[in-house]
């Protein structure tokens, strides 16, 4: 018999490559933080002598979940401000309580409680842009999920960076220091075209190409905000960002509400990748991404919660779901994003945008070992026809029972190994006393 760290005996493992497989009564065997082997269930216990036996006789096993886009630490301004259009929302209430709060300190505590989240969530993987990537990386490490840290840069002083300059210089810092990290990545992070003019978006483009990292943007988010640059610039955002070579496989454009067919192909012939948030643009009434059309014509589309802030979760569960229910809206078809392209969306999509679908997306051997379980025996997913369907329409975030990332497991039976779930909660509890004493003033 062969040793081994890790075999899980689930009811059924939906490794999403091949597209559509589910399998039942397999296991997977995990050894030194990879995915050794997909065989089935009895063969898997007579060939493997394993340190940790999983039987989950209830339980669909799946790649961790891949969050594209988000703001981890604004989990710290969960519901400070709600039913207001995107500028209102930013220019009255996020970007002032940002000058006044965001530090080091709001940022390592924010990545902490948004990890915990994520985690007991089925998110293993995420892709954050926000101040103090620094902080972020350390809280992620500590907290054993793996993340891509965006090098922010927005053209106005904060207190991360005073200009351009600084924000780069301070970024390179970030990279150099997690070059090295299994599980902490960094990619550039321009806010967006309307926040961040040629000169330092030149300079990233020529930074991304040299340190092969993917370049992390929030772009057409809303009408208004095209209308804004096009009164600037002339142009529009995607023809600027093209001009400016910032349009390439290297780019995660973030929300896309605003589409034209021109813009469908330019996607499609660069290579960029679009990253859907639909609860987000929704709840900030900022337009519809057209998913399906994207996908149609070719562009690879993941899937993000955006920030806590205007979600108001971390639950990518659920964002699969309000998803793939919003493009059939959108569509005008049933048919359109079926629930295992909407799994795609959540896991190898995400994990091709930000170059690492050598490592993560999908349960091949030889890929690290990040994965969910989801209890469907719970009478809320009763009786099961189709597991897979039956994960992205009727499960919640609370049937995920264990999560391991690069092989460890990071949450047993819903209980985190890495955090300390009472002090996370002393902590939001402080910030909340902090925050809210300025909210009330207003
Ligand atoms: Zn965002």
């Amino acid at each position: 018999m062969q040793r081994i760290d890790t075999l899980i005996h689930p009811r059924w493992i939906i490794p999403v490559e091949p597209p559509d497989m589910v399998l039942e009564d397999h296991a997977l065997a995990v050894h030194e933080g990879r995915i050794l082997s997909l065989l089935p269930g009895q063969e898997a216990l007579q060939r493997y002598q394993s340190d940790h036996l999983h039987q989950l006789p209830r339980h669909v096993l799946i790649p961790g979940l891949i969050n594209s886009h988000t703001h981890a630490a604004m989990s710290l301004f969960r519901g400070l401000a709600d039913d207001l259009p995107l500028m209102e929302w930013l220019q009255g209430h996020i970007w002032p309580a940002e000058r006044q709060f965001v530090n080091a300190e709001f940022v390592y505590d924010g990545t902490r409680l948004a990890a915990a989240e994520m985690l007991r969530g089925g998110t293993t993987c995420f892709n954050d842009m926000y101040f103090f990537p620094d902080q972020a990386a350390r809280a992620s490490q500590e907290a054993g999920i793996r993340a891509v840290v965006g090098l922010i840069l927005i053209d106005f002083p904060t207190v991360w960076a005073r200009d351009a300059d600084e924000y780069i210089a301070r970024g390179l810092e970030v990279h150099k220091q997690y070059r090295q990290s299994s599980l902490v990545y960094a990619a550039f992070a321009p806010h967006a075209p309307y926040t961040v003019t040629d000169g330092p978006l030149a300079r990233i483009r020529e930074l991304a190409d040299l340190l092969d990292i993917p370049i992390h943007m929030h772009v057409q988010e809303t009408a208004e905000e095209i209308r804004q640059h096009q009164a600037i610039y002339k142009e529009r955002p995607l023809a600027r960002l093209a001009r400016l070579g910032l349009l390439s496989h290297r780019l995660l454009a973030v929300h896309l509400t605003q589409v034209q067919e021109t813009d469908l192909a330019t996607l499609a012939e660069s290579r960029a990748h679009v990253v859907h948030c639909p609860e987000s643009n929704l709840k900030l009434a900022s337009g519809f991404c057209p998913v399906e059309r994207l996908l149609q014509t070719g562009v690879n589309v993941a899937l993000g919660t955006d920030g806590a802030a205007s979600n108001d979760d971390l639950d990518m569960l659920a964002e699969m779901r309000v998803g793939a229910l919003l493009a059939k809206g959108v569509a005008g078809s049933a048919s359109a994003l079926p629930a295992s392209q909407a799994l795609r969306m959540a896991t190898l999509h995400g994990a091709r945008a930000l170059g690492l679908e050598h490592l993560i997306g999908s349960l091949l051997p030889g890929k690290a070992a990040d994965l969910a379980a989801i209890d469907l025996g719970c009478i809320e997913t009763q009786p099961v026809y189709h597991p897979l369907p039956q994960l992205v329409y009727s499960a919640a975030r609370h049937q995920v029972t264990d999560v391991w990332v690069a092989g460890r497991q990071v949450l047993k039976g819903r209980e985190l190994t890495t955090l300390d779930e009472a002090e996370l909660l002393s902590k939001a509890q402080e910030w909340q006393a902090r925050i809210g004493m300025r909210a009330k003033r207003r």
